[in-house]
């Protein structure tokens, strides 16, 4: 591993200033130490945020408010989760292992780099890592890749699995930068690769992540995440589903879909809601609208088959949602 400073920090103030001076934010540290023993990621001065009062969960009348150090296993196991949005803790627990779980934050769960295996090939061209140097998943190994919003550039899909179902939920986040505070749609955190895929997120310099607010209502306590992999446990998704549906007087009146493994950000299915919104909750509705989830799919040589699974994952989520609504 390549020398680096620490410092902790004990407000937010100075981690900000500490960070615009060239430092990164450390919090579990499950990704960043990983990378750095591998010299993917060199800084050369980490700021410790953990002292920082924001591992708060709380209720905000039907509304979600997690703190952005609280981790994933206490985010996944607390009541008000579990009570008011069960598919935020669904999503937790269907991700990494128990132990990283105990160790990773939410912030740094939204903010973890791509699994794609080029990318921490140090020998291997990568754009996102080298950027202007090719990208070897091109013609590589790219079975688990996107099949949406890729580039020419770059096909790695996101990661997080919470990140899906903060998307389906309209969570909003909340950073802290030089210029104060501002709050986004966390579905507006991510960046498409375009030409310029090392770029990954919307935050300025310096900014840190506070909190992430997720909106109440019926359709959030109807709501599933259903992830497909190659082995059941301590694996990242090929396909995930969240799919959350409110049905009142036999018909449905919200539906929120999006999904993992298959896009370059996390993917919200505007599509497929829009062809479910007042007609019964049934399998074969489910289906159809599911379908018009690989409009503009562009699959690689290895990984089509993600064009028929998608939609099958999503019905099935939706199936799964209809049996709460
Ligand atoms: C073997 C393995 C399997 C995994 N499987 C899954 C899986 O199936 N699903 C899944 O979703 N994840 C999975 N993960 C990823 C894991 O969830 C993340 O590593 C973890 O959530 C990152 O959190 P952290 O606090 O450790 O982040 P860190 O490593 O501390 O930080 C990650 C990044 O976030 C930045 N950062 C952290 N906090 C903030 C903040 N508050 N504001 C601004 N920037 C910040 C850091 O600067 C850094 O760039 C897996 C990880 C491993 C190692
Ligand atoms: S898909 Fe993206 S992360 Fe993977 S090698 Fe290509 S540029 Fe790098």
């Amino acid at each position: 591993m390549i020398p680096f400073t620490l410092e902790a920090a004990t407000t937010p103030a100075d981690a900000i200033r500490s960070a615009l001076l060239g430092g990164r934010y450390i919090a579990g540290g499950t990704t960043l130490v990983d990378l750095m023993h591998e010299e993917v990621e060199r800084p050369e001065h980490l700021i410790d945020i953990n002292a920082l009062a924001l591992t708060g969960i709380r209720a905000d009348g039907d509304d979600l408010v997690i703190g952005a150090l609280a981790r994933m296993s206490d985010v996944a196991a607390h009541p008000d989760v579990q009570r008011l949005q069960p598919m935020i803790a669904e999503s937790l627990i269907e991700g990494a292992s128990p132990q990283l779980r105990n160790m990773a934050s939410m912030g740094g769960n939204l903010l973890q780099r791509c699994r794609c295996p080029y990318f921490r090939m140090l020998d291997a061209a990568c754009n996102k890592r080298d950027p202007g140097a090719g990208c070897a998943a091109v013609d590589g190994l790219n079975a688990g890749h996107a099949i949406l919003g890729i580039s020419d550039s770059c096909a790695a899909t996101h990661p997080s699995d919470v990140a899906v179902a903060f998307i389906a939920l309209d969570a909003m986040m909340t950073v802290l930068g030089p210029d104060g505070e501002r709050s986004f749609a966390v579905e507006d955190l991510f960046l498409l690769p375009g030409t310029t895929p090392h770029l990954e997120h919307a935050l300025r310099p310096g900014e840190l992540i506070t909190e992430i607010r997720v909106p109440g209502g019926p359709h959030a306590r109807a709501a599933r995440y259903l992830k497909v992999r190659d082995r059941q446990s301590y694996e990242f998704a090929l396909v995930s589903a969240a799919a959350a549906l409110h049905v009142e007087s036999g018909v449905i009146r919200d539906v929120r879909i999006a999904c993992g493994g298959v896009g370059t950000k996390p993917w919200r299915m505007r599509s497929c809601e829009a062809a479910l919104i007042g007609i019964p909750p049934q399998r074969e509705a489910f289906a159809a609208a599911a379908a018009l989830s690989t409009e503009g799919a562009r699959p690689l040589a290895h990984n089509a088959y993600k064009v028929a699974l998608l939609p099958r994952t999503i019905t099935r989520a939706l199936e799964m949602a209809g049996e709460l609504a």
